[in-house]
C-alpha cells in the first residue's frame, strides 16, 4: 500500500510527487485537499447489500457473498482461474468467477475454503451462471457491509480506483469546505457546499440514484453553481486586471496611412468590415478615462509614464468573420493606425504559408506607403536562420521594421521590439495559450502593453462567448465581399473517383484552377505524405498534360512558397496538398476543390478548407469524397456541410460534436474548461452565476477570491489568456 501523500489545506505538496499514482493524480489536477474533494463520481456501485447466489439473475450487476468450494487453474485457449462460490449452506448450484489474467497472489488469495465478496455481471455460462472478472475481496462473517454507496472516479490507465478512492477519503477529512458565499447568494434550494460534497461522494442507498447519476440532484446544482461562479468571477477578475493597464493611445491622423491605405485598396471595404474597423479604432484610440485618479498603483505596478496621461486600455478584441469575410483588410487598416502613431505592429499566423500570404498581401498593400515614411516590412518564421534572421531581429529591435510579419517565430525569445503597439493572431484558435501568454507577457514597453486583436473564422458560439471570453471583446464580419457566389458541396463515394477526375478535366479546360485536398491521418505525418505523393502521381497520370503540383507540411519552407506561388500565379492547374493550405490560402481563380476522405475532417476544418474557393465571382464546386459505407453519424455530418455553407452554423454542430474543450483548441492542455456544468444544460444556473458575479466582487471580494480560488487555482492563468 502506498503511503498517501499529506497535504495541508490550500497549498499544493511541496515535494514533488513520488509514486507513478501521485504522478498520474497530479496529471489530473489533483494536487490540493481541495482538488480531491472537488473531483466527484462518475457513477456509484452498490455495495450495500449482498445478492444469495440462487437469486441472481442473468444480465444483472450484482454483489455476492460465499464460500470457495473449488479453485483450480484451466487450460482453455488460454490459462485461466476457474473459482467456484457457494452461499453459506453449500446448496444450490454456486457461482463461477472466471479470471483470464491472473497473479499467482490473487490465485493464492482465492483458495478453497476462503470467504468472498464478489462483484460484476452475473452470466449465463457454459458450465452455469459465472462472472467474468469480477471484482473480489476477502471477507471473514463479520465484515461490515458500507452503508453509503461506492463512488466510481474519473481515473486514468496510471492511477489505480482504489488508490484514488482513499487518497479522496483522506483529502475530504481535510479539505476546507466552508462555506464562502454569504446568504442569499445560493440558489434557493441548494444545499451547503459541504453537504453537497459529501452527499456526492458517498450518497446513501436507494436515495434517488438516478438523480445523482443524470446531475440533476440539487447536490450537484450546488456544485456546479460553484464552478460557473468561480469562473465568472475569474474572467471579472482577469478584465479588472486587463482595466489596470496601459497601452499606447493610438489614433489614425487626417490623410495618414490608414487613409492613404483606404484610397489605395483596389475595392471598397463592405459595411461590415468599415463597422469592425470602427470598433477597432474606437478601442485603440479612446483615452483611458481617469488613468492615475482612481487606479492606486499596486505593488510591482510599472512606473507610470511621464507627461499627460496618453494612454489607453489594451484592446482585448476578437474579430470573427467567416472564410473569405475579408479579415486581412482590417488587420491591415489596424496596423496602419499603429504605425501612424509611431509603434510598431506584429502579425502572426500559425503556419508558415499563411504568414507568407499575409506578407505578400501587406507588403503589396502597405510598403509603397511605408518605403515612402523610411520604414519596411520584416518576415519572421522558424525555417528563416542566420544572418537573414538575425538582420530581420535587428530592423525589429531598432523599429526600423514598423510592421513585422511571421509565424510564432515573431515572439521567440531574441525578438525585442523597440516599440510594439499592436499585435495581431490570426486564426487564433490554432494558437496555443501557452504562446498568446508570452506575448502578453514580454512586450510591454516603457508600461504601455501592445493592444491584441485575434482573428478567427471559426466563430465562437455565444454561449462560450460569453462564458469563457467574458474578458474578450468580439467583432463580427457578418457579411461577405459582394460577388461572390456561393460554394455548391456535393457528396461522392469514392467509387466515383473517375467522375470527379473528369470533372477536374472539365474545370481545367475552362481555365479554372483546382485544389486536390489529401488527409491529414493522426500522429502519422509520414502515411500522409506517402498519400499525398500517390495521389499526386495519380492525378498526373490521369491527366497528361496539365501541371499538377504537390504541397505538403514536410517540404522546406521555399519549395512551399515556389509552388503556392506558380499555383496562386495561375501556371500550375492541379494542386494536391495536405491540410497545409487549411488557412487562409487565396486564389481566387480556384472554382473546384476535392476533398478526399472527407468523413476524417471535422466539420470547422472541411468548412476552412472549403473556404479555398469561391473567393472569385465564378460558381464554385467543393467535392467530398467519403470511403463508404459511412457511419450514421458521418453520413449526417457530411450532409451537414452540403447543406449550409453558414460558419456560424456549422460551428454551433461542430461544438455539439465535439465539445467546448476541444473546439477551442484547449485539449492541449489537458484541462476540461467545465468539469461539471454543462452551458447548455445549466443554462439558469450559469445566468444566476453571472448576475452574482459583479456583485459579489464588490461587496465581498475577499470572498470571491478565495471562490476562484478553491476551484481554478492551477487553471487561473490558463483561463486568463
Ligand atoms: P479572410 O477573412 O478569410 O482572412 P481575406 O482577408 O483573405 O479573408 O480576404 C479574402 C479575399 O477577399 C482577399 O482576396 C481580399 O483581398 C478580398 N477582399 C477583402 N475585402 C474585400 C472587399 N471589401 N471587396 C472585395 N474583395 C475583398
Ligand atoms: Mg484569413
Amino acid at each position: 500500500m502506498h503511503a498517501m501523500p499529506s497535504r495541508s489545506d490550500d497549498r499544493p505538496a511541496a515535494a514533488p510527487a513520488r509514486s507513478a499514482p501521485q504522478r498520474a493524480m497530479a496529471r489530473l489536477g489533483l494536487v490540493r485537499d481541495i482538488d480531491l474533494a472537488l473531483h466527484l463520481p462518475l457513477r456509484y456501485e452498490d455495495e450495500t447489500c449482498i445478492t444469495p447466489i440462487a437469486r441472481c439473475a442473468d444480465g444483472q450487476t450484482v454483489q455476492v457473498e460465499g464460500l470457495v468450494v473449488d479453485s483450480r487453474t484451466e487450460q482453455g485457449l488460454r490459462r485461466q482461474l476457474v473459482v467456484r462460490l457457494s452461499d453459506d449452506d453449500g446448496a444450490g448450484p454456486g457461482l463461477v468467477l472466471r479470471f483470464l489474467n491472473f497473479y499467482p497472489s490473487l490465485q493464492r488469495s482465492l483458495a478453497t475454503g476462503a470467504r468472498l465478496r464478489a462483484r460484476g455481471e452475473v452470466r449465463q455460462g457454459f458450465f452455469g451462471r459465472e462472472m467474468v472478472h469480477p471484482q473480489v475481496r476477502r471477507v471473514d462473517e463479520h465484515s461490515p457491509l458500507p452503508t453509503a454507496l461506492t463512488p466510481v472516479y474519473p481515473t486514468s490507465a496510471q492511477l489505480p480506483q482504489a488508490y484514488l478512492r482513499k487518497a479522496v477519503e483522506s483529502a475530504l477529512a481535510r479539505a476546507p469546505l466552508d462555506e464562502l458565499l454569504p446568504p442569499g447568494a445560493v440558489p434557493e434550494g441548494l444545499p451547503p457546499l459541504r453537504e453537497a460534497v459529501l452527499r456526492l461522494h458517498h450518497p446513501p442507498p436507494g436515495a434517488g440514484l438516478d438523480a445523482l447519476e443524470d446531475r440533476s440532484h440539487p447536490a450537484w446544482q450546488r456544485l456546479k453553481f460553484d464552478e460557473l461562479l468561480a469562473q465568472q468571477l475569474s474572467q471579472r477578475l482577469a478584465q479588472q486586471e486587463r482595466a489596470r493597464l496601459r497601452a499606447p493611445l493610438l489614433k489614425a491622423l487626417p490623410g495618414g496611412l490608414n487613409q492613404r491605405l483606404l484610397a489605395a485598396l483596389p475595392f471598397a471595404l463592405t459595411a461590415a468590415q468599415r463597422r469592425v474597423c470602427d470598433e477597432i479604432a474606437a478601442d485603440l484610440g479612446r483615452p483611458r478615462a481617469d488613468a492615475d485618479a482612481t487606479m492606486a498603483a499596486l505593488p510591482g505596478d510599472p512606473p507610470a509614464p511621464a507627461g499627460p496621461p496618453a494612454c489607453a486600455s489594451p484592446m482585448n478584441r476578437l474579430l470573427q468573420g467567416d472564410v473569405g469575410s475579408g479579415k486581412t483588410v482590417v488587420a491591415a487598416l489596424a496596423a496602419a493606425v499603429a504605425i501612424d502613431a509611431g509603434w510598431q505592429c506584429a502579425l502572426m499566423a500559425p503556419t508558415e504559408l499563411l504568414a507568407e500570404q499575409h506578407f505578400r498581401k501587406l507588403v503589396q498593400w502597405l510598403a509603397p506607403l511605408l518605403a515612402a515614411r523610411g520604414h519596411s516590412i520584416a518576415w519572421l518564421t522558424g525555417s528563416r536562420k542566420g544572418k537573414g534572421r538575425r538582420q530581420m531581429v535587428e530592423r525589429v529591435g531598432s523599429g526600423d521594421a514598423a510592421l513585422v510579419v511571421g509565424t510564432h517565430a515573431v515572439i521567440q525569445g531574441d525578438v525585442l521590439f523597440a516599440r510594439l503597439g499592436l499585435a495581431v493572431i490570426d486564426e487564433q484558435h490554432r494558437f496555443g495559450v501557452a504562446q498568446r501568454l508570452a506575448l502578453r507577457g514580454k512586450l510591454a514597453h516603457q508600461g504601455l502593453e501592445p493592444h491584441l486583436l485575434m482573428m478567427t473564422a471559426t466563430p465562437i458560439p455565444r454561449t462560450l462567448a460569453m462564458t469563457y471570453y467574458a474578458d474578450l471583446d468580439v467583432s463580427t464580419i457578418d457579411e461577405l465581399p459582394p460577388g461572390r457566389t456561393p460554394v455548391l458541396t456535393k457528396l461522392f463515394a469514392d467509387e466515383r473517383r473517375a467522375q470527379v477526375v473528369a470533372r477536374i478535366a472539365d474545370e481545367v479546360a475552362r481555365g479554372r484552377q483546382v485544389y486536390w485536398v489529401c488527409p491529414l491521418i493522426e500522429e502519422s505525418e509520414h502515411v500522409d505524405l506517402q498519400n499525398a505523393t500517390a495521389t499526386h502521381a495519380q492525378l498526373s497520370a490521369a491527366l497528361p498534360g496539365m501541371v499538377v503540383g504537390l504541397l505538403h507540411g514536410r517540404m522546406p519552407a521555399a519549395e512551399k512558397a515556389a509552388v503556392m506561388a506558380q499555383f496562386a500565379g495561375g501556371a500550375m492547374a492541379v494542386l494536391v496538398a495536405t491540410t497545409v493550405i487549411e488557412v487562409g490560402v487565396d486564389v481566387p481563380n480556384a472554382s473546384l476543390m476535392v476533398i478526399e476522405h472527407a468523413e476524417r475532417f471535422g466539420l470547422s476544418q472541411l468548412h476552412q478548407l472549403r473556404g479555398r474557393v469561391g473567393r472569385g465571382a465564378v460558381a464554385s464546386v467543393c467535392v467530398l469524397l467519403y470511403q463508404s459505407p459511412l457511419s450514421l453519424t458521418g453520413k449526417d455530418r457530411l450532409r451537414a456541410m452540403a447543406e449550409t455553407t453558414d460558419g456560424f452554423e456549422i460551428a454551433r454542430r461542430d461544438l455539439e460534436i465535439r465539445g467546448p474543450g476541444e473546439f477551442m483548441g484547449a485539449r492541449q492542455s489537458g484541462d476540461a474548461l467545465l468539469r461539471f456544468a454543462d452551458l447548455a444544460e445549466d443554462s439558469a444556473l450559469l445566468a444566476r452565476a453571472r448576475r452574482l458575479a459583479p456583485r459579489l466582487l464588490a461587496t465581498h471580494p475577499e470572498a470571491a477570491r478565495a471562490q476562484v480560488a478553491r476551484w481554478l487555482d492551477s487553471r487561473a492563468e490558463f483561463l486568463k489568456a
